[in-house]
């Protein structure tokens, strides 16, 4: 099994999220689809008896459960694909061609969660634990791959006799010159595309993270031959989605959103020797089509 350093905190966030919160039994997801009557809970579309997810009502995003007062029937398009992180009342409203449809859904998943003890949240005060433990637990994890990384890099200069080499690499003037003009290419760039957006800019001044439709995103930017963006593991941790821009032929953007569990699930670790290494995942224009949503094409000039 290959894991990336991201892949591993998830996992260990996972692990300790288990103990409070775990998945339901089989016999449990069962009792979802009796519930349910095989339909999909938002559209009503009859299900077989392999279709379906059990999907998170409130994702985990927004503090959302695993226990059962949380999980309902779901056809793969309505939970895969369209509602991904949004609030299910809006998304249930654009499923159901009338009020009264609407009400009918709406009460019978109100009656499930009542049924299951009334909280599709995570209690907070559990859920703030969760957080304190689970940052403690990465952040150590981290400052051992630094020490580790460290130590692989010294051993690794010193077999080849080549400490000059090393120190010259580490310091690399054109490289931290041609950096310094990428960043302000992607911060420029990223401020144009969020005011065609309606962002609002959040985060320190110079990370390009974003709130558009209250969602917590990155804007990543590309340059016409670039065919990848790369984003810092600490931040795929706190936002929901990656808008990466991509420069085509007559200079505008194409923009898709991808969200950040896929980009942690296609990502690759940066091929960068300087302070990015080990820090930032790399993922290419080809899962943003393949896997993301388009959601335009924007001039910046
Ligand atoms: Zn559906």
């Amino acid at each position: 099994m290959k894991l990336t350093p991201a892949q591993v905190k998830n996992l260990m966030r996972r692990g300790l999220r288990f103990l409070v919160d775990p998945e339901p039994e089989r016999e449990d997801k069962k009792r979802v689809r009796d519930f349910f009557n095989d339909s999909c809970a938002y559209c009503g579309k009859r299900l077989e008896s392999k279709d379906g997810d059990i999907d998170h009502l409130v994702s985990a995003a927004l503090g959302g459960a695993n226990a059962l007062a949380n999980r309902i029937l779901s056809c793969k398009p309505c939970n895969a694909e369209e509602k991904r992180d949004r609030d299910w009342i809006e998304f249930l409203k654009e499923k159901c061609d009338s009020h009264t449809t609407f009400q009918e859904r709406e009460s019978r998943i109100r009656q499930w969660i009542e049924m299951n003890g009334g909280h599709p949240r995570l209690n907070p005060d559990i859920s703030a634990l969760l957080d304190k433990e689970s940052e403690r637990t990465t952040d150590e994890y981290d400052a051992a791959c630094t020490r580790i990384r460290k130590q692989k890099r010294a051993n690794k200069s010193v077999s080849l006799g080549d400490k000059k080499r090393e120190s010259e690499r580490l310091t690399m003037p054109q490289g931290q010159e041609s950096g310094a003009r990428a960043v302000e290419y992607g911060l420029q760039t990223a401020r144009k595309i969020a005011e065609r957006l309606g962002g609002l800019k959040i985060g320190k001044t110079r990370s390009n993270e974003y709130e558009i439709n209250n969602r917590k995103v990155v804007i990543k930017c590309a340059k016409l031959k670039t065919d990848s963006v790369g984003v810092a593991y600490q931040m795929l941790d706190r936002i929901a989605a990656i808008l990466g821009s991509f420069e085509i032929e007559n200079g505008t953007y194409d923009i898709y959103e991808l969200a950040s569990d896929v980009y942690r699930a296609n990502m690759k670790p940066t091929r960068s020797t300087g302070p990015a290494a080990g820090n930032v995942g790399i993922v290419k224009k080809t899962v943003f089509i393949d896997r993301g949503r388009f959601l335009m094409n924007l001039r910046t000039d």
